[in-house]
């Protein structure tokens, strides 16, 4: 045993001792205590008392989300209301008849809607037996024996769904040909002999392989994501080479959708755009209770037909039972593509966390998945086949069990393979928890990973983040959004006003990001800052990001007067010299301050996000955006665009280089219209106060304003307090220290896009995406 899974046993034992006992007493009936391998784990499993919605309570008390959901079955989590009432007035009403029944019908009408390519179904008790039944069907309908299925591909508890279920590298063959292997001693020579296995992703291999076999292949039968091997998704290439090659060879293709088709109203086959012949469902269209469906193309459906001469035998005594489609017909009917799409949203925020939870602590790792499924992998490589994801969690080892044990003391349940999917009782809350709680476990397991899997799983280093005093809030934030904590640090002022910075953490080879923006009182601010860089710098940090929210000087970027000082240059001097690698801003007043730096500078736009919330709280109908200057006018062309709304100019002049510039001309008609002036920041609000009065006189209704920056300097808030603005959204780049303005002031927070920024900075990704 490692010590990294002593560890991780210990743990967890000493959490759940409860299930610990009740273990003992399993053993005494079950082989290892277990009647269910896939729900099966060491040390042991939880027993679980009961569950609601997305919470399960097991028998220690501890609430824990499910993020298993019975291997994705449970679409609606548990307990959903509707599903508990179709069951008790089902049973109430009789729990099993050998005799048709009206439900078989409504659970067959919603699904043939659904997925066109059912032109006839039949229901049976489970996914395992609907995919064997369509095996015979084909095999039936075509007078054919052997079955294609993919290497890693899962169809169910026998022996030919679970053929190299589990490609291991000494057995499983060259990758054009793989061998069929078997992954246990019960498996007849018969089944192996029957089965060709074909690599996953690989769409020449595919076509080249049926065509070789195509005159003993019934069927090819494949997943459009692997799920028992990681969840992998089929490119629409791969599948579409498979139909081609199918419709060529007079082979029938499967699909097996028992995972699959909670990605969408029509499966994933709706998603790709290919109609298979025969599809397999299970898991979530029967609302949590046992069941199984399998149906296409009409004239292969006819085998099982009562008049044939001789028809495929399919009994078994709990085949469309009454309280399973009952169930199923409440489930399903409460799914539609709105409901699908949130899932898959969430489904989607799960991903994007989890890669940047392993990123920001420093552990090769990544989400694979689609819609609303995910699997969680030790490596950050690209996985296309089984032989991929087998070959990472070998590698691995006992880590992936400690991160499942890990994430379940921390209330959040998978699948011990790390597989997860959402259900629609969870909201964002649930799913930032489980990111959370990656990052938590992660850094527990840190010490642990590094003297055991170093090089294999874990990265050189992890995000070191760093708060000088100007906004610690802001910096919080992004810790919270990253999922690392900040650094323990100490920062004194002497009596004599010199700084003294001490990082109480090793930052050796470290990728350090100290978040500081410019606010009063600035200088310090400034100075400040470049102690942090310098102290870093001493202390063998890798790479230092300067991560400023707002530019100190901004506006001073030219030398537009007579003996100035272009004081933008001088603090990319500055940074450069205290030993600054890199610059993450926002908004810079002047995009050529970038060119003033050296060393890489990234800027963030917060247009997307200020324009989001105008859009989501401001009705824009007869809105026009208007800038308060000529300057602002090329940047105002990113809300028209995005807003989708006419412009207007005010041409401005200063008298003097005081806070009262003068309006003299509108550029656009704002005559009953709502105006919304948009600046890149609000410093004394001079301009923007003396653009609303300008806006009013000219017919204008209702001003509204927005701003990247708030700097609100001098009397700002009380001058914006008696202007005709009757509210102001800004971001939080900037700490707002007068609460005056009430609900007339908005804060839009882009913490999120500047933690995502140091995320894809840290992991070496592109940053540009994050601009769309
Ligand atoms: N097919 C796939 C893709 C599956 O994931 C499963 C089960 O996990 C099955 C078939 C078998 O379904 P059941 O467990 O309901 O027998």
């Amino acid at each position: 045993m490692t010590k990294l899974r002593d560890n991780a046993f210990a743990a967890y034992e000493a959490w759940a001792p409860e299930s610990g006992r009740l273990i003992e007493e399993a053993r005494k009936y079950f082989p290892g205590g277990d009647t269910r391998m896939s729900a099966h784990f060491a040390p042991y499993p939880l027993f679980v008392e009961s569950a609601s919605g997305c919470r399960m309570r097991d028998a220690d008390g501890h609430e824990i989300v499910d993020f298993m959901n019975n291997f994705t079955s449970l679409i609606l989590g548990h307990a959903d209301p509707a599903v508990v009432e179709a069951v008790s007035t089902q049973i109430a009403a009789g729990s099993a008849y050998a005799a048709p029944t009206r439900s078989q019908l409504d659970l067959a009408r919603l699904l043939t809607q659904r997925v066109p390519s059912l032109q006839q179904l039949r229901f049976t008790s489970s996914g395992t037996e609907a995919t064997l039944m369509t095996l015979r069907c084909a095999r039936a309908a075509t007078g054919k024996q052997r079955i294609m299925k993919m290497e890693g591909g899962y169809h169910g508890s026998y022996e030919l769904a679970e053929v190299s279920l589990a490609p291991v590298p000494a057995l499983c063959g060259p990758l054009e040909a793989p061998n069929a292997v078997p992954i246990d001693a019960s498996f007849p020579d018969s089944v192996l002999s029957d089965t060709v296995v074909c690599p996953y992703n690989q769409p020449e291999l595919a076509r080249a392989l049926i065509a070789q076999h195509a005159d003993e292949l019934a069927a090819v039968i494949v997943e459009p994501i692997l799920g028992s091997m990681g969840m992998i998704p089929a490119t629409t290439e791969f599948l579409g080479a498979l139909r081609e090659a199918c419709t060529a060879h007079d082979v029938v293709l499967i699909f097996d959708e028992v995972i699959t088709l909670r990605l969408g109203d029509g499966g994933a086959q709706a998603l790709h755009g290919i109609t298979p012949d025969l599809t397999a469902m299970g898991k979530i269209i029967g609302g949590g209770l046992p069941i199984g469906a399998f149906g296409g193309r009409e004239e292969l459906m006819r085998v099982f037909h009562p008049d044939e001469p001789r028809p495929v035998m399919h009994a078994s005594t709990f085949s469309g039972n009454p309280v399973s489609m009952a169930a199923g017909a409440a489930a399903m009917g409460q799914l539609d593509p709105q409901r699908f799409e949130q899932l898959n949203g969430l489904g989607a925020r799960f991903r994007e966390g989890i890669d940047a939870a392993f990123r920001a602590n420093g552990i090769r790792g990544q989400a694979t998945g689609a819609g609303s499924l995910a699997n969680l992998h030790l490596t950050d490589a690209p996985l296309h086949d089984a032989r991929e994801s087998l070959a990472a969690a070998t590698r691995a080892g006992s880590v992936v069990q400690a991160v499942h044990l890990g994430m379940l003391r921390r209330g959040i349940a998978s699948a011990g393979r790390l597989m997860y999917c959402i259900s629609t009782p969870m909201g964002a809350a649930e799913v930032d928890l489980a990111v959370d709680a990656l990052g938590d476990c992660l850094r527990e397991l840190r010490p642990d990973i590094e003297r055991e899997k170093t090089g294999t799983v874990v990265v050189t280093d992890a995000i070191k983040l760093i708060a000088g005093t100007s906004h610690p809030a802001f910096a919080a934030e992004i810790a919270g959004k990253l999922g690392v904590p900040l650094c323990d640090t100490e920062i004194i002022r002497f009596g004599n006003e010199n700084i003294l910075f001490q990082c109480n953490e090793n930052v050796r080879e470290a990728d350090v990001f100290v978040v500081q923006t410019s606010c009063p009182p600035v200088s310090d601010g400034i100075v400040e800052l470049l102690i942090i860089i310098d102290a870093l710098k001493h202390a063998s940090a890798r790479r230092i990001t300067a991560v400023l929210p707002y530019f100190p000087y901004a506006r001073s970027d030219k030398k537009d007067r007579p003996r100035i000082s272009i004081t933008a240059r001088l603090m990319a001097d500055l940074l450069e010299t205290a030993g600054a690698d890199r610059v993450l801003t926002m908004n810079l007043h002047s995009p050529q301050v970038q060119g003033f730096f050296r060393i890489p500078v990234d800027q963030l736009n917060a247009t997307p996000i200020v324009c989001d919330r105008l859009r989501d709280t401001t009705d824009l109908k007869d809105s026009v955006l208007v800038a308060s200057d000529l300057g602002e006018a090329k940047d105002l062309g990113e809300y028209a665009n995005r807003l989708h709304l006419p412009m207007a100019i005010i041409d401005k002049r200063r008298d003097d280089d005081g806070e009262n510039p003068r309006a003299v001309a509108l550029i656009g008609d704002v005559r009953n219209r709502d105006a919304l002036i948009i600046d890149d920041e609000i410093a004394s609000g001079g301009t923007m106060i003396e653009a609303a009065r300008f806006l009013k006189v000219n017919g204008a209704r209702r001003i509204e304003a927005a701003a990247v920056h708030p700097v609100l300097s001098g009397r700002a808030v009380e001058r914006l307090g008696a202007s005709e603005i009757e509210r102001l959204v800004v971001t939080n780049t900037i700490p707002l220290r007068d609460d005056s303005l009430g609900s007339r002031l908005e804060t839009v927070s882009v913490a999120g896009l500047f933690a995502d920024a140091i995320a894809a900075i840290h992991g070496g990704d592109s940053i540009s995406k994050l601009f769309s």
